[in-house]
């Protein structure tokens, strides 16, 4: 055995021997630390994106392989955030690869029970029917004084702080169009 190699393994003599006298860099670091590669280095490729868990919109990194998430950091380069992730943003992967994750349409029919699962188009048309239905039999072109409004009081918009500006953006253009007129954002609530 070869007994200075195992005495300079010992991370007190690493400290005082090597070239971190502090304790705080290469002399700290355990074998295992030095066999295991961070996911970030073997990624496929990196794409940049925006957190999508609340309104500040931090910059995020966000690391490929085999065409699967195996990695988010914050991205150094945003001038949100700086690099910087709160506990939430750091934790983002287990947002798109966690087994919890809902992947289908969920529905339950009024007084219903169960949970039913429904085709994405199946969904959507019974959004747009129901959207169309109170639009046609809430519309006011004038209120009781008699001024044109043109606008439906049966439908209200209410974003959540995940949104985006421009996804904030086509929400409002959209129901305004529908002449909705309450339409609000929990990140202004
Ligand atoms: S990292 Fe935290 S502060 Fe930044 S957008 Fe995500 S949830 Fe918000």
């Amino acid at each position: 055995m070869d007994l200075s190699k195992t005495f300079l393994s010992w991370p007190v003599l690493r400290q005082f021997s090597g070239n971190d006298p502090l304790g705080r860099g290469t002399a700290a670091r355990s074998g295992q630390t030095e066999r295991i590669t961070a996911r970030t280095e073997t990624a496929d490729r990196v794409a940049r994106s925006v957190c999508p868990y609340c309104a500040v919109g931090c910059g995020q990194r966000v690391y490929v392989k085999d065409e699967k998430v195996v990695q988010i950091e914050g991205d150094p380069d945003s001038p949100i955030s700086r690099g910087r992730l709160c506990p939430k943003g750091a934790a983002s992967k287990n947002l798109v690869t966690g087994p919890m994750r809902e992947s289908k349409v969920r529905y339950r029919r009024p007084f219903g029970t169960e949970w039913e699962d429904l085709d994405l188009e199946t969904a959507m048309n019974m959004v747009a029917d129901r959207v169309l239905k109170v639009r046609d039999e809430t519309w006011q072109d004038e209120d009781e004084s008699g001024n044109k409004v043109r606008r439906t009081m049966g439908i209200a918009g209410l974003g959540g702080a995940t949104l985006d500006n421009e996804e904030n953006y086509l929400i409002k253009k959209l129901w305004t169009a529908m002449g909705a007129v309450q339409i609000e954002n929990q990140a202004r609530i």
